[in-house]
C-alpha cells in the first residue's frame, strides 16, 4: 500500500498511548485551529464557513482562550454579525472539518486491516474508545469489498467486547479493594480503573462534540 502522510499519522498513533483516534483527533484539532487563525487574519474563505455553520461550545471556548487574540476577535466578530440571521444551532465549523479528517483516518484503518502487517498493528494497538469505535463501525469503506467490510466490523466489535470485559474486571477488582479485608492486597494496576473507564466510555474531551 502507498504510504501517504495520513497513513503514517495513523500508524504513529496506533502505537499509543491511549485511543489512537483520540490522538489523531487531538492532532487534527490542533493543526486545524492553527490554520484557522491564520486564515481568519487573512480574511480567507473560512469566514464565510464560520458565519454559515457557527461553533460548538468547546470550539468557541478554545478560540476565546487562544493566545492569538486578533484571530479570536475576528472569529467572534464574524459570529456576532452572523448570529442575527443564523437560526438555532446549526453545527460547528471546526467539528465538521475534524469529522471529515477522522472519516478519512477510519478508512485508512480499514485498509490497514487488509494487510497482514496492518492487522497485527491493529491487534496490538491500545483500546479504541467507544465514540471512536462507533465511528469505525459507521464510516463507509468504499475501498473494501462487502465481505471484507463485514470482517473488519466484526473485528472492531470483538475488540470492543474485549475492552469492555477487561474494564468490567478492573472495576470489579477496584471496588473489591474497598472491602477492609482486602486492604492489604496489592492494587495490581487497578487504581487507574475509574479514569480508564471514563476515557474508554467518552473518549478524550471533545470526542463527544463531533457530529456523526
Ligand atoms: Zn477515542
Ligand atoms: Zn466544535
Amino acid at each position: 500500500m502507498r504510504r501517504s502522510v495520513a497513513t503514517l499519522a495513523v500508524e504513529e498513533f496506533l502505537t499509543g498511548p491511549g485511543c489512537p483516534f483520540c490522538g489523531l483527533q487531538r492532532e487534527t484539532e490542533k493543526r486545524f485551529l492553527g490554520s484557522f487563525f491564520r486564515e481568519m487574519v487573512m480574511d480567507g474563505d473560512c469566514r464565510a464557513g464560520l458565519a454559515r455553520e457557527g461553533l460548538c461550545t468547546r470550539h468557541l471556548r478554545l478560540i476565546g482562550e487562544a493566545p492569538d487574540k486578533l484571530g479570536a476577535a475576528l472569529s467572534l466578530q464574524t459570529l456576532v454579525e452572523s448570529a442575527k440571521t443564523r437560526t438555532g444551532r446549526s453545527g460547528c465549523y471546526v467539528c465538521r472539518h475534524i469529522a471529515e479528517a477522522l472519516r478519512q483516518y477510519a478508512q485508512i484503518v480499514a485498509e490497514l486491516y487488509l494487510e497482514e502487517e496492518g492487522r497485527r498493528k491493529l491487534a496490538e494497538a491500545p483500546a479504541f474508545c467507544l465514540p471512536h469505535t462507533e465511528l469505525l463501525l459507521a464510516v463507509e469503506m468504499p475501498r473494501l469489498a462487502g465481505k471484507k467490510t463485514e470482517e473488519f466490523k466484526t473485528f472492531c466489535r470483538e475488540r470492543r467486547r474485549r475492552t469492555l470485559a477487561s474494564l468490567a474486571e478492573d472495576l470489579a477488582r477496584f471496588i473489591r479493594k474497598f472491602d477492609y479485608r482486602m486492604a492489604g492486597e496489592p492494587w495490581n494496576g487497578t487504581e487507574e480503573a475509574v479514569a480508564r473507564a471514563v476515557l474508554i466510555l467518552t473518549g478524550e474531551e471533545g470526542s463527544e462534540t463531533l457530529p456523526r
